[in-house]
Formats: structure tokens, sequence, C-alpha cells
């Protein structure tokens, strides 16, 4: 993790292009009252703000029409040809509101860099970092007042871009658009934070060597709803997905990181192999583990170690992360052959710390030594 002082020191002195989107207010915002009540009850993905921020790349002209307009439904041509090859990448991070009223982005310049790496890889353009950054901040300057307040929550914010030209021709397409919503979301756990239960993956993969596993693209996800529907079946509410050449190698979650604690306090998390997708909490919580003086390895870990190690007490806690529920704690794994309980199917010390470390950076109750915050208002 030696890059990240660098990307840490850079994130400072990275340019917005907020400037540069031409705001059209909406003509029907939802009225403070309305708006003050979706507030206050809060859930995961369904209320979107008053505003989204958009443009457009056209393939002699680059990235134009920079706009922030009323959030509202696409047209879209019946031969767009997201709608047949699945051309289409995404991002997800978060805006948080501190106590003294302020607003900061968690690692921007992280997303719009991994932005960039799954965009290669689905033949989509390069996005410039100044322009990721600066729909960001256009769109949260429009739509302030949806950043919500109450403890634990914040606004999610989902930059994606896809193949919007008309054409059915199996080529890169030529015009592209990209839009930011915005919703604004509650605690992940209202109530305080549970364990899941995890179910292995039987049968399927989420990405194969040279596939697509390390690019945030919603093919990915399309892909692992079945097998989220089998863990479902066996009533664990997430899946976790082996390595596709072997079936022994554990990768991550549906879209989470895991981690593995062992007893003696050393940390572990399968090494990046290009099948799975480098998540932003991932290297921050590696960082900051290291930073307390603990060891992370990243390294092949198989399944049946997990099991064993679970089972023999050496293995003391599992977790998983990412933005929407930061980390969370893994209370049981299971599969056809075996059923384990981690931790007594309890939350773990070193995981709820790592939790409360990140958090407290996020929510401003810490100093942030990183540089990872980013104000916008
Ligand atoms: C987004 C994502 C993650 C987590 O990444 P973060 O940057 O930490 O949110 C992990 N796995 C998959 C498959 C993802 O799509």
């Amino acid at each position: 993790m030696t890059d990240t002082t660098a990307s840490a020191a850079q994130s400072s002195v990275v340019a917005s292009n907020a400037a540069a989107f031409e705001v059209r207010p909406s003509a029907n915002p939802l009225p403070a009252i309305q708006r003050d009540a979706a507030l206050a009850d809060l859930k995961f993905g369904t209320q979107f703000t008053d505003h989204m921020a958009r443009m457009q790349w056209r393939k002699d002209e680059g990235w134009g029409d920079r706009r922030v307009e009323a959030y509202g439904p696409l047209q879209l041509d019946p031969a767009a040809a997201v709608l047949h090859y699945a051309q289409e990448i995404f991002e997800g991070l978060k805006a948080f509101k501190w106590a003294d009223g302020s607003v900061h982005l968690f690692r921007p310049e992280a997303n719009a860099e991994r932005f960039n790496r799954s965009a290669h890889r689905l033949a989509l353009p390069q996005l410039p970092v100044e322009d990721f950054v600066g729909s960001l901040e256009a769109l949260i300057a429009a739509d302030v007042a949806w950043v919500p307040g109450v403890e634990e929550s914040s606004l999610y914010l989902r930059p994606f871009m896809f193949a919007s030209e008309a054409f059915l021709g199996v080529r890169p397409a030529h015009v592209i658009d990209y839009l930011l919503i915005a919703s604004p979301v509650g605690p992940y756990f209202p109530g305080g934070v549970k364990p899941v239960s995890i179910w292995v993956a039987q049968g399927f993969h989420r990405a194969g060597p040279g596939g697509t596993g390390d690019a945030k693209c919603g093919g990915n996800y399309a892909a692992s709803l079945l097998p989220q529907q089998q863990a479902a079946e066996h009533g664990c509410q997430q899946v976790l997905f082996l390595d596709a050449k072997n079936d022994r190698y554990l990768e991550e979650l549906g879209g989470m990181n895991v981690f593995v604690v062992r007893r003696d306090g050393t940390i572990e998390t399968p090494r990046l192999t290009g099948t799975i997708l480098e998540g932003i909490t991932r290297s921050s919580v590696i960082q900051q583990l290291e930073d307390d003086g603990r060891k992370v390895i990243e390294k092949d870990i198989t399944l049946d170690e997990v099991r064993a190690g679970v089972e023999d007490g050496d293995i003391a806690e599992v977790f998983a992360c990412g933005t929407a529920a930061v980390v969370t704690p893994v209370g049981r794994l299971a599969s056809p052959t075996f059923d384990v309980q981690i931790n007594g199917g309890e939350a773990g010390q070193v995981t709820m710390g790592i939790r409360q470390r990140l958090t407290d950076i996020q929510y401003g109750r810490d100093e942030d030594t990183y540089g990872w915050m980013r104000r916008v208002a």
C-alpha cells in the first residue's frame, strides 16, 4: 500500500471542473416539508435528490454538454448499445455532513481513478478526474439540503457511464452518456451493527482470469444475482465467491471485500489477482490497520483454511467492507458441507474497532491525517 501517501498528497491538488457545469434548476423541487420528512425516514437507494449531473462524450468531440438539471427519466433509443451489450460502468461513494454543517466526500479522487480503470476495461472513454470531481461538487451544491444530518447517515452518490449510441453492431459506442445521481441514505444497520451470514456460492463464480472482475461494471452484478438468490434460500444475506480457476480461494462477496482476523491479531485479505474489485474501503482499512501497528497480509486464502481456522479458533473474526456498509462483521459461514459460527455469531472487537476508526474520520469526529476527506460544502 505504498501508493496511498502519494494519492493522499495529490488529493488536495486535484482541481475541480464544477464551474463548467451549467445549472438548470428543477422547476419542481420537492417542497422542504416533504424533503425533511423523507430525510427523517431513510431507506437505501429509494429516494433521490432534485437534480442530477450529466455530460456526454462523442467520438470526435470528446466530453461536453456538462449540466446539472432536474432529476428525471432518460430518453433512450431502443437500439442504445448499453441495452444490448452492457457497455456500462459505475461508482459509489458518499458525502458526509459533519457536526459543524460542512459536507465532505471520502476519497473522491480514488473513485475517479478506479472509474477510469473500469472505463479502460469496458472500452469506454477516460473521464478527466476534474470532471468526475466537478460533477460531484456541482450536484452537491445544487442539492446540499439533501445531505442528511442524522447520525450514521450520508448522501450516497452514484456516478455511471454507458453506451447510448443507437447502433446494433458490436464495437465500442461512439456516443457515451455520463450521469451522476444522489440518494440520501440512513444507517446501513438501523438499530445497531449486526453480523451477516454468508453462503459460499455453489457452481457459480463472479469473475475469471482476464475477465471483468476488477472493473466496476453492471454486468458483474447481473451475474451475481442468481448466486445471491441461492444464498438467500439458505438463510444467508450475502454470497461469498471462490476463484474460478481452482474453486478454492476466497475472492469477495457480491459487492464487498473480505478480511479474516487471526487469533494473534494478524489480518489477512485475498490478494488482488485481477478477479477481485479493489475496494477503496479495503485499501483504507489496510492502511489504517498497518498504521496501528497491525500486520496485514494480502495473500491467497483457501476456504478450507478459513473453515478449519474458525472451527479451531485460530480465526477469531471475519469481516466484509465496502462503501455502503463500511465494515460489516460476518457471524456465520455456510455451504452444503459445513455451517460454522464465527466469534459466537457476535461482532468482534477488531472489526468494530476498524469500523469506528474509519467512520470517525468520515464524520469528522477524528482528525483526518490521511487527506482523505474533501470539503465540498
Ligand atoms: C464497489 C465494490 C466493492 C467495494 O468497493 P468500495 O470502494 O470499498 O466501495 C467490492 N466489491 C465489488 C464487487 C464492488 O463492486
